[in-house]
């Protein structure tokens, strides 16, 4: 039987997506896979080469040769990758760069001043790239860093009216602009237990398809990607049930995006639908 095989782990490779494994490649750079458990000639047939192109490539000393992949426009295609008497169906989609800036707003309450250390932050980006990057070509950069000083109790168990107020005060002080689908905009506190119940992520939060987030130091501390889970709510993404997905609650999330979350995402940033 003729398998692909990602050359990169989880680098955009979904072999179990549904109805076919599919590829992403980021349209500035070609991806590979190697071809294995067969063996005989190869014969390529795309749906569609305006979109993507392929060729295989063989590498000294590997018997098993690899199919390259260069995207030419952004779009969804396929192709069947024949070898010998076995072939195998792979779904390519072309994405291009897309870059979201992070401004993290470091907030004085009345709870005093997050004990998260800025310099994580590194960090936090960096698991976000290795999630969105990897797999929808989102990358996140560092854009700034604010420390503002708010009055309220973030840490209040407070009802409806009084979470839409403490929505607003952390708008003022992101602003509006038309760029609000690429900048996110996190704010760190000191206490954040107010969303204590099934309806919330019990460390952070992050509107639907709102570009604020609010996240507490315990939050930060959790060995969980709780940002990118919060960032996957800015995306529109809802809850999974599965553990080891970023949108699973709690402490069995993990990295696993599915690729119809990635085609959300995909769509929300570049202004379709929301
Ligand atoms: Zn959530």
């Amino acid at each position: 039987m003729l398998d692909l095989e990602p050359v990169r782990k989880n680098h955009g490779y979904f072999a179990d997506a549904d109805p076919d494994p599919v590829l992403m490649v980021p349209d500035d750079r070609l991806d590979r896979l190697r071809m294995i458990g067969t063996e005989g000639p190869v014969h390529v047939v795309p749906d569609d080469p305006s979109i993507a192109t392929f060729t295989t490539e063989h590498r000294n000393g590997e018997v098993a040769p690899y199919l390259v992949v260069e995207g030419e426009r952004h779009g969804h295609t396929g192709v069947w990758v024949h070898r010998g008497r076995n072939r195998f169906r792979l779904l390519v989609a072309v994405y291009a760069r897309q870059t979201i800036h992070v401004t993290f707003h470091f907030v004085t309450d009345k709870h005093g001043t997050p004990r998260t250390p800025p310099a994580q932050m590194d960090d936090e980006i960096d698991t976000l790239n290795e999630i969105y990057g990897a797999n929808a070509n989102v990358h996140f950069r560092w854009h700034n860093t604010r420390h503002p000083h708010i009055d309220f109790d973030f840490s209040q168990r407070i009802d409806d009216a009084a979470q839409d107020k403490m929505w607003d005060l952390l708008r003022e002080k992101a602003g509006v602009g038309n760029e609000m689908r690429h900048h996110w905009n996190v704010f760190v506190v000191r206490r954040f237990d107010a969303a204590d119940t099934d309806d919330f992520n019990a460390w952070g939060e992050n509107r639907f398809g709102k570009n604020l987030c609010l996240v507490d130091d315990s939050g930060l501390a959790s060995p969980t990607p709780v940002l990118a889970h919060e960032c996957g709510h800015f995306f529109t993404l809802r809850h999974t049930q599965t553990a080891g997905d970023v949108m699973k609650q709690g402490t069995q999330k993990g990295e696993r995006l599915h690729w119809d979350q990635v085609v959300r995402l995909r769509r929300f940033l570049n202004g379709v639908g929301a």
